[in-house]
């Protein structure tokens, strides 16, 4: 029975549409692509923070040569003799002891802000190692994600070959009823085995099953249940 081979090729072109659309590669290819998205933004704000502690490293350096200079040129003072008073040289020596603890200070800033951006940049080194090996893996992921679809492509349209054939074969209108029922069922024939409707499995009642056994080979009979259309078990093949 023709009918049945195209409700056959259906619901395997069914089966086939639904495992692309549930393809593990596909699913495996998105999470890859989630993690790359991650590291790249990960990647961007380091990009940022290094750059503000690079600029807050340039200002350490600056401060700190600041005070260094301004010690230098007390001290050319001192040595050269040009302070007499007394008072005057108390006073430049306090500001020189004041100035070597600013920069000590300074210079434990400017440490702090180096050890910290060189932090920044090994997080950095290891985020692009991850992006790298992440690359190699999505075109790995990739390339069986696009040979599974190729081969269920390759498939669908065996199908789709082999079930044209079979509609070219069915009266048009009974086609047309079938594709009717198919748009509301997914398959829209079924085998009436044992008194069964195999394509809801219900029972047909007795009423029923007796004119449907009355009935002439030729005549289309649809289940009283889900209205498919019922091909009967010993004409089916
Ligand atoms: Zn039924």
């Amino acid at each position: 029975m023709k009918l049945l081979e195209l409700a056959d090729l259906d619901a395997e072109l069914s089966r086939l549409d639904h495992r692309r659309r549930a393809l593990p590669e596909s699913q495996e290819y998105d999470r890859a692509q989630a993690q790359n998205a991650e590291l790249r933004d990960e990647l961007a704000t380091l990009e940022a923070r290094q750059s503000d502690l690079t600029r807050d490293q340039a200002k350490a350096e600056r401060d700190v040569e600041q005070v260094r200079s301004r010690i230098e040129r007390d001290r050319a003072r001192l040595d050269a003799g040009l302070v007499s008073s007394p008072k005057e040289l108390e006073n430049l020596q306090s500001e020189i002891a004041s100035l070597i603890r600013r920069q000590s200070d300074l210079e434990e800033v400017e440490l702090e802000v180096m050890e910290r951006l060189e932090e920044v940049s090994q997080r950095g080194t290891s985020v692009a190692g991850e992006q790298t090996t992440l690359a190699g893996q999505l075109e790995e992921i990739g390339a069986r994600r696009d040979s599974a679809l190729a081969e269920i492509t390759e498939q669908s349209e065996k199908a789709s070959d082999r079930r044209a054939g079979i509609a070219a074969e069915i009266p048009g209108d009974l086609l047309g009823l079938y594709d009717r029922l198919r748009a509301q069922h997914t398959v829209g024939a079924a085998v009436l085995n044992r008194g069964r409707c195999e394509g809801c499995h219900l029972s047909l009642n007795t009423v029923d099953l007796s004119r449907i056994r009355a009935a002439p080979p030729d005549e289309v009979l649809r289940c009283e249940e889900c209205r498919r259309i019922l091909v009967r078990a010993e004409l089916a093949s």
